[in-house]
């Protein structure tokens, strides 16, 4: 069923007010490729959407905006571990509803993620010391120009901060239909974050740190069905140390995180906050009150309140601490994809 010239506002968490030629959702890989097909046909750009709560979309998308809802979670499970294997089209939290529900540990720390499973390993989600790639065993994906599909192992997905092979070297004709995961029955609480590192790991249950990253993330970002947002605006900027020591002898209180390669990464909305940049404003769109790595639409927002605001703070940041941030939102211009960095330089 094809709608003509339809509204995305209650398809991008940003809640922009901007239109896309046509809005198919789809719930197999035949009607996947069924509409590939037809959009071949009529000469039209197609792009892939979840949920749109990790995309800015800078002006009206001129073609068809394909909603993956392929849905299906199912498992597995051998001595040492549980085997999901997950239609992208499922909800990220309600799997991890999901698997606790079943008695399943390992996803706790991810909860509260807006969007689709099948958008997960785009960014390579994570929140409170876990990431995907510590839980995926494989991707599978499907190539819309000729019906085939492959499974990428884990190894294979390149994934890294914020990062996948999927950001890089798949083109729009590359769906991700299915996520396998495997969580091990041998379970150890993640609690290396800050805010749940005073928890006691040989009495806390996977619920209890559930029910503790959902208040904590309640209370610190805003709910984007009440003010739209994307979350964190910009991907938290990995450092060399020379660097960190430069800002920690001016800002001794900084934070910063030792990443595994010895590099360090630094927080965004730090950086940002110490711009003064906290509720400034620019038409309808702010940065947010308490966590300043979010852009919020407060006030109608148009994509070029949003976009004029990301370039201020970009500058900002880059007089200030010659640190150059990098969006962690994906843009779409009318044509599809476009790179989010040399838009906001
Ligand atoms: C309030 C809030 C909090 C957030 N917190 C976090 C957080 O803690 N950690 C974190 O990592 N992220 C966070 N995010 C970002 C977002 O939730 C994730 O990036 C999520 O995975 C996006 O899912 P989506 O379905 O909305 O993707 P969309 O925004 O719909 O799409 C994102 C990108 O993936 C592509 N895509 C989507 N589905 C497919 C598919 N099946 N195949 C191929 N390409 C596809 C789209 O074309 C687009 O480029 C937050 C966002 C919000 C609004």
């Amino acid at each position: 069923m094809l709608n003509q010239g339809q509204s995305l506002k209650h398809l991008n968490t940003f809640a922009l007010p901007v239109y896309a030629t046509q809005v198919i959702s789809v719930n197999s890989v035949s009607a996947l490729i069924a509409t590939w097909n037809e959009a071949r046909i009529i000469d039209q750009a197609i792009l892939l959407l979840g949920e749109g709560s990790n995309v800015l979309f800078i002006e009206d998308f001129s073609g068809i905006l394909l909603l993956n809802r392929i849905k299906g979670i199912s498992y597995t499970e051998d001595n040492s571990a549980w085997y999901l294997h997950v239609g992208a089209g499922e909800n990220w939290h309600y799997l991890v509803c999901y698997t606790l529900q079943h008695c399943i540990n390992g996803l706790e720390n991810l909860a509260l993620i807006p969007g689709c499973v099948g958008a997960a390993p785009i960014q390579n989600i994570g929140a409170y010391g876990v990431e995907l790639q510590n839980v995926c065993q494989y991707i599978d994906l499907l190539d819309l120009n000729n019906g085939t599909s492959q499974r990428l192992m884990v190894e294979d997905c390149k994934f890294g901060y914020r990062d996948s092979i999927f950001k890089h070297s798949y083109k729009e004709s590359f769906v991700i239909i299915a996520v396998g995961i495997k969580l091990i029955k041998a379970w150890i609480p993640t609690l290396s974050h800050s805010d749940l590192n005073q928890l006691d790991p040989s009495t806390i249950t996977a619920k209890e740190i559930f029910n503790k990253v959902c208040a904590i993330r309640r209370r610190k970002i805003p709910d984007p069905t009440i003010t739209g947002n994307a979350g964190s605006f910009f991907k938290n900027p990995i450092v060399s140390r020379k660097k960190v020591m430069e800002i920690l002898k001016k800002y001794p209180k900084a934070p910063y995180y030792i990443q595994p390669n010895h590099c360090i990464k630094l927080a965004a909305g730090w950086l940002i906050e110490n711009c003064a940049l906290k509720g400034y404003r620019v038409g309808g769109a702010a940065v947010h009150q308490q966590q300043a790595a979010v852009l919020v639409n407060i006030n109608n927002a148009v994509s070029q309140d949003i976009l004029n605001l990301a370039r201020h703070v970009y500058k900002q940041v880059a007089t200030k601490f010659a640190i150059y941030l990098e969006p962690e939102v994906n843009f779409i211009a009318a044509n599809g994809k476009i790179n989010p960095s040399e838009c906001v330089k």
